[in-house]
Order: structure tokens, then sequence, then C-alpha cells
């Protein structure tokens, strides 16, 4: 018996959901084809922190978009311009994001995550990333990151789901798409699938592409990203293998934006190959900007200061990978404990009284590792002996607090480790999503060499290349997959409706 859709929307994520509901809205019949199991559902989304990157000019904005869930007394948040969002992301990306599909987003990111909570998604006010809280208990929200989705990535997949489902919209499980089905004049017409009874074509008059990233196929990261990156840990779903983003270059579509990058964290050297949906983003080892990090070697690597968290933590983990093993040691004092993510009680520390115990009690706890406990001393040494510390320390913005005269400063909080017990959390890379994929235009259409569309196809999320290059401010790629995958839901279903 064959199956046909108006729409046809590839994969399980936020991307896919919002390309499901916003083609739902324009009365389309669809279907969503989800490769992993029903208890692996949901792909990075489940896995995420739920942080939305949104610009909005007025607080006011923000209000409504919580209203359901915050309450506005409680939190301090400044605002954050269009302006702001853009030049965030094109700082990190080295000016190389393309202009139109990121300024796309940036416009459309408030009324995305409105549309989302209008439509039963829970948001609220970002409480959990901030660092402090005012005289009278508020809490001072960071900036750039005002919302995030109640019960994290968790809340927000499963929210999805039921959006979903009470849309009567069906989801295919264990339904991987392989291949798209063209006609002679090269318009996708269906997709090819290999589900639980095997393989069969599902006709759509338009397919929708939000199958996430390569991140989890081992083959393509070691194509595309280098051979470092094959057995490197993964922090979300292990079903984004990148197979419908290969079919769709190879079927015309342009290969697009950095295919060599990624986004990488460094989280607990004893976290799991692959996401665990226990730990979900708890694995993270992100206060390192408070900390001193050393390699095996006993040497700094990073500028461990050299911005807030958020505006480095994308590509640290690649820093570490680079080290040997792929190891990273983050010592601190106890002057840091207060400013620690609160993910850090996931971990196991190394705990000494003196920076010397510390640095042994490293070497003991990874012996197979040979940690250079003598070089690390020194280095710490000459740290201490670096630290200026003639600025207020400020947790949540650049304090100014640099050493001076090391070959490789320390740019901002930069303090004296003097007040034990002292803390070690050995961290490695953990990839979180890749950066290429393929070329869509502002109506998410996917696009090919030519710069033509693809008829019958558009893209969303991950699988979209030209956004991200190096380096990431956190919370944009779930901003990114609302507004596309909405975008790519409402076209598809218009599209559909005329070639009905
Ligand atoms: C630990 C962690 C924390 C994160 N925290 C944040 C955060 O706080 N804020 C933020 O903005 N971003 C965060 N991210 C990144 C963010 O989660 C992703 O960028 C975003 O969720 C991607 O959405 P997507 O819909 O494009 O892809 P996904 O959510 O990964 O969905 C892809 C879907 O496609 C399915 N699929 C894959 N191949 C096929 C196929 N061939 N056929 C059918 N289905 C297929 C997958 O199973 C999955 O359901 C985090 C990621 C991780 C791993």
């Amino acid at each position: 018996m064959s199956e046909a859709y108006d729409v046809v929307v590839i994969g399980a994520g936020n991307a896919a959901m919002a390309a499901a509901m916003s083609a739902h809205e324009e009365g389309a019949s669809i279907v969503v084809l989800e490769k992993a199991p029903k208890e692996f559902r949901g792909g990075n989304t489940r896995f995420a922190g739920g942080l939305f990157r949104v610009s909005f000019q007025k607080r006011e904005q923000i209000d409504k978009v919580c209203e359901k869930n915050g309450n506005p007394d409680e939190v301090n948040m400044p605002v954050y311009t269009n302006d702001d969002f853009y030049n965030d992301v094109q700082r990190v990306a080295g000016g190389q994001s393309d202009d139109e599909l990121l300024r796309f987003m940036v416009e459309n990111s408030l009324d995305a995550v409105q549309w989302m909570t209008d439509i039963g998604v829970n948001l609220n006010y970002n409480k959990l990333s901030a660092l402090k809280k005012d005289a009278d208990g508020r809490t001072d929200v960071p900036k750039g990151g005002p919302v995030r989705s109640v019960g994290d990535g968790i809340g927000l997949s499963n929210d999805w789901f039921d959006v979903v489902d009470k849309a009567g919209i069906p989801v295919h499980y264990e339904t991987a798409a392989l291949d798209f089905v063209r006609n002679d004049s090269g318009k996708v017409t269906g997709v090819l699938v290999r589900g639980p009874e095997g393989e069969r074509v599902i006709d759509a008059k338009a397919t929708v592409v939000a199958n996430g990233g390569f991140h989890s196929s081992p083959a393509m990261r070691t194509a595309y990203l280098g051979q470092e990156w094959c057995n490197v840990k993964i922090r979300g779903t292990r079903y984004n293998t990148g197979e419908i983003i290969r079919a769709a270059v190879d079927r015309g579509a342009e290969a697009f934006g950095d295919w060599s990058g990624c986004h990488a964290t460094p989280i607990d050297l004893d976290a799991p190959q692959y996401g665990d949906f226990e730990l979900t983003d708890k694995t993270n080892r992100l206060s390192y900007p408070f900390s001193v990090m050393v390699n095996l070697n006993g040497d700094r690597f990073v500028d461990e200061g050299e911005d807030i968290k958020f505006n480095t933590y994308a590509k640290t983990g690649r820093a570490i990978l680079n080290q040997p093993f792929g190891v990273a040691f983050q010592i601190f004092d106890q002057k840091n404990v207060p400013y620690f993510e609160p993910r850090y009680k996931t971990g196991k520390p190394v705990q000494a009284d003196t920076l010397e115990d510390l640095a042994k009690g490293i070497a003991e706890r990874y012996k197979p590792l040979e940690f250079n406990v003598e070089n690390c001393l020194k280095t710490l040494e000459e740290y201490q002996k670096a630290v200026v510390a003639d600025k207020e320390f400020v947790p949540d913005m650049k304090d100014g607090n640099s050493t001076k005269g090391l070959a490789l400063e320390k740019t901002n909080w930069a303090l004296k480790l003097d007040t034990p017990p002292y803390l070690c959390y050995a961290a490695t890379c953990g990839l979180t999503f890749t950066f290429g994929g393929v070329k869509t235009n502002i109506e998410a259409e996917i696009i090919d060499i030519n710069g033509k569309r693809i008829e019958g196809l558009w893209g969303a999320g991950e699988c979209q290349g030209g956004f991200f290059y190096n380096n990431y401010p956190a919370g944009s790629g779930l901003t990114r997959g609302t507004v596309y995958g909405r975008i790519a839901g409402r076209n598809a279903a218009t599209y559909a409706k005329r070639n009905a």
C-alpha cells in the first residue's frame, strides 16, 4: 500500500517539530520520520540545556514569552538587540556567518519563541545560567540568553511530542530516511525509508530535512573534521549520522558552511561515549574561566579567561582534544567554588590542601596517563607570580584581572590560588554538533550549486550550513531550529497546497 502526505518531515528534534507544527497550521497532512526507537527519540534537542538566544527591544517582550511559567519580579535582564545578537555570532565566527541567513534568524528569534509558547511549548526565564543575584535577591539573567525551556531539553522534547500528538501528526519511529525520490525534472516527490518492515517509499509533495548534523558518524567526522575526531565523546544523540545530508549533496544540494568545524565543549573525563538521558548536558565542565587549566604535560594551553564561558565554551573542547590524550585538568581554589556551575556536582574532583599534593593526587588518580607533576607545579608557580589582581573580581563580565609576563596570559579572572582545599576536575572534549550542512536560503529552501532551489525540498536546524564557524555563542542552535523549522514547514505546506 502506498503512503502519501503533503509534507514529510525527516527528524523529530526541535527544528522538525517546529516544521511539522507550522505545516499543520497551514492545513497540510504531515508525517514525521524518526530514525531512533521511541525511547531514544528527539535528537540532540532532548539532551540540550534548553537555552534560547533571543533578541528583544523591551523587557516586556520576554515577560510575555515567560508569562505562563515565570515571575518577572524575580529576574533582572539586560535588553539584547538584534544588532547585539548578530554581532555576537559574527564576532565568534570571525565575520564568516552568512549575513542574510543570520540576520533572518536574529530578526525572527523573538517571534519564533513567542509562537512556540503560544502553541504549547513551555519556556521560562533562564535563571540557571546566572552567576549572581542583586541585593534584593533578583537573579541577573545573562545577556543574550533570556529564556530556557522548562525541564531543559527533556522538557522541550516532551512538550514538542505532546503538541504534535495533540495535532494528530503521526510519528514513524525506527524509520530512517535513506534517500530522496525525484521525478524526471529533479523535483523531490518523496523519501525512500528503511523502517521495521524494510524499505519503502513515502510519497510527499514537499519534504523538510531536519535530521540534525553528522556528529555521530565516525566516518564523516574523520573525513570532514579530521582523524583526531574519530573516537571523540558525543554529548548528544547517537542517531545524527548525516546520511541524508550526504544524500542531499549527492543529489545536487550545495555543501555549505564550516564542514571542518563543530561545537565541542569541555566535559567530564568520565562522561559516557554518547549522551545519557540521566546526565543530558550535566557533564559539561564550563567553569574553566576561573581555573588554571593544564594538560598532561602540566602546561597551560589556552587563555582560560579570554571571554565569558558562553563565548568560548564551544571551541574549548577542540583545544582540549588537541592536547595529549585529549585531556585537561581544571585547577581551582575555594574562592572559585561559589561560581561553579551547578553541574560540577556530577563530578568527582581530586582535592588537597596544598598544590603539591593536588598535583600528586592527579597523577595518582589518572595513573596510566602519566601526568607531569613537576612541570605542573612549575606552571602553577609561574602563574602565581604573574597574577596582578588589581581589579574587582566580577564573575559574569570580563573583569580585566590579567596575569602579567606569561607567554600565554590569562586575561580575565586571574586570581592567585591561595585558598585551600584546592580542587581539580579532569575534562576531555565532548562533541555537541557539526557546523557544516546544506545551503538554504531564508525561505529554508535547499539550494543547489547554481543557486537554484531544489524543488520540493526544505531544510532546517543543524543540517543547515553557513551559520557557525570555528565557535558559537550559546543558545543559538535551538533558536535557529525554531526559526527555520517554522518557515520550512509553512513554505512546504503552502507549496504542497499549490501543487495539490
Ligand atoms: C548536551 C547538549 C546540550 C545542548 N544545549 C543547548 C542549549 O542549551 N541551547 C541551544 O541552543 N542548543 C543546545 N544544544 C544544541 C542543540 O541541542 C541542537 O543544535 C538542536 O537541538 C538541533 O536541533 P535539530 O532539530 O536540528 O536536530 P536534532 O534535535 O538533533 O534532531 C535531529 C533528528 O533527526 C533524526 N534523524 C537523523 N537522521 C535521520 C534519518 N536519516 N531519518 C530520520 N530521522 C533522522 C534524529 O534521530 C533526531 O530525531 C545542545 C546540544 C547538546 C548535545
